[in-house]
């Protein structure tokens, strides 16, 4: 039915059209759109209510000035964003990305990501994205506190625990997360748990939802290797980045026995033939705030590469656990040529369409972000229940549940996949599995 990949054609054109520069949102629309065909014929109603359209143009967009002082009481000012995707499934749900390459476009490709992993995960999510062009890095605690209350007072009159409700990504962490809940609170007078998920435990958060992402995408990695009759025991890993989600998937595959031989940052490569070792990672990152490159110094027989491309090191699973399109179509076929069997997103949109194809013809089981990084989202939901129910689960159930989440998003992409004529393909199964949930919440709720 060539008409209606005439129409997603006209929608996607209408897109670039109307969000002029924004090449990342274009980029994960195409990759949305593009795979939408199979679902549109089945279901000719998704055209008749013009579903895609209305799913391509976000609720509401949010920018807002951030002034701040630095420590040498300099007047500093950023961009805030939020933008609210659809909340046809839930409350607006997302993370906050704060760098300095934050852009509205950079918010809207991540928000309409986040409208279709969080349908998947099954739970009463819509989707949103925030965030701003701060940038974290070699600033102190005074000043990231600082600049958090200041985006708080703006951001605080738009979100709650029904309506929107922001997360971490790049940049926003537990600290962060900490200086934003005690400013919402100051503001609002309530002590509102619900409205921020990525909270300590120690005050309303949930256990395993800061190793949630990384563990999630393990998850999702298993089980697409047992679909193919293997695991991960004794499996070399690549795992690029070294933040929270590349931290989580690290331990997680050297719980199932797999040997992580390299992770990065933006400077560079560390390489460690005999396996990394998570506890100076997590010292460097998580407690000292350092780059990667001082890896070596605690262990001299690793190799540090400053601005080394981390998917020239052999493997045979690849986790791309940094940022969005890390991974080229060169890096692809390197990790192919040398015998790469599984790819898992932990990134939002970490591989470049020409990789992802790629991968895909070589025969790569291949694990979008959208499918694989959904452990975070979906473990946010969890810790929306616990502070709804006032309760605290234990770290064991939490993870169980997280483990049976991503069992279920496994299944359903590829049960989606089979079902409209592409098995094997997660990126199909995904996107329409995702999208299908979306539209018929949508429909349902007439023309709003
Ligand atoms: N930033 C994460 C993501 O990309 C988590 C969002 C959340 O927990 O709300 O899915």
């Amino acid at each position: 039915m060539p008409e209606i990949d005439a129409r997603i054609q006209r929608i996607y054109e209408q897109v670039t059209q109307r969000n002029p520069g924004e090449l990342e949102f274009h980029q994960a629309v195409k990759e949305v759109l593009e795979t939408l065909g199979p679902a549109l014929r089945k279901h000719p109603e998704y055209a008749e209510h013009k579903v895609i359209e209305r799913i391509c143009e976000p609720e509401r967009q949010i920018i807002f000035r951030v002034p701040w002082q630095d420590d040498k009481g300099e007047v500093q000012i950023n961009r805030g964003f939020r933008v609210g995707f659809s909340s046809a499934l839930g409350p607006y749900k997302g993370g906050l990305r704060f760098h300095p390459s934050v852009l509205l476009g950079t918010v809207k490709f991540l928000g309409f990501e986040q409208v279709f992993k969080n349908a998947i995960t099954g739970m009463p999510l819509g989707g949103g994205k925030g965030g701003a062009d701060f940038d974290p890095k070699g600033k102190s605690d005074g000043e990231v506190m600082r600049f958090c209350q200041s985006y708080m007072t703006e951001l605080y009159r738009h979100i709650g625990e029904l309506t929107d409700v922001p997360a971490g990504d790049i940049g926003v962490g537990g600290r962060e997360i900490g200086y934003l809940f005690g400013q919402y609170k100051r503001i609002t007078n309530r002590y509102e748990t619900g409205v921020l998920t990525g909270k300590s435990p120690k005050w309303g958060g949930a256990l395993v939802r800061r190793e949630s992402t990384g563990y999630g995408a393990v998850f999702f990695a298993e089980e697409m290797l047992k679909a193919r009759g293997s695991d991960l025991v004794g499996k070399t890993c690549v795992v690029s980045g070294s933040g929270n989600v590349a931290i989580y998937a690290m331990e997680k595959l050297q719980q199932f026995g797999a040997r992580v031989v390299a992770c990065s940052d933006s400077n560079g490569v560390v390489y460690h033939e005999k396996g990394i070792q998570l506890d100076t990672v997590k010292r460097l990152k998580e407690v000292e705030r350092k780059r990667i490159r001082e890896y070596v110094n605690a262990h001299p027989d690793a190799k540090y590469i400053e601005g080394g491309n981390i998917w020239d090191i052999p493997c045979q699973v690849a986790m791309p656990c940094a940022t969005q399109n890390e991974l080229d179509e060169g890096a692809a076929r390197t990790l192919v040529k040398n015998g790469c069997i599984a790819v898992s997103e932990g990134a939002n949109m970490p591989t470049m369409p020409g990789g992802v194809k790629l991968f895909q013809e070589a025969g790569v089981a291949f694990a979008p972000g959208k499918a694989a990084n959904a452990g975070g989202v979906a473990t946010s939901a969890l810790e929306m229940q616990q502070n709804a129910s006032r309760d605290a689960w234990t770290f064991e159930h939490t993870e169980e549940r997280l483990r049976e989440i991503m069992r279920c998003i496994h299944d359903n992409c590829y049960a989606t996949a089979e079902e409209y004529g592409s098995p094997g393909n997660y990126v199909i199964g995904a996107n329409i599995a995702g999208f299908r949930r979306v539209a018929d919440a949508i429909i349902a709720f007439g023309v709003i």
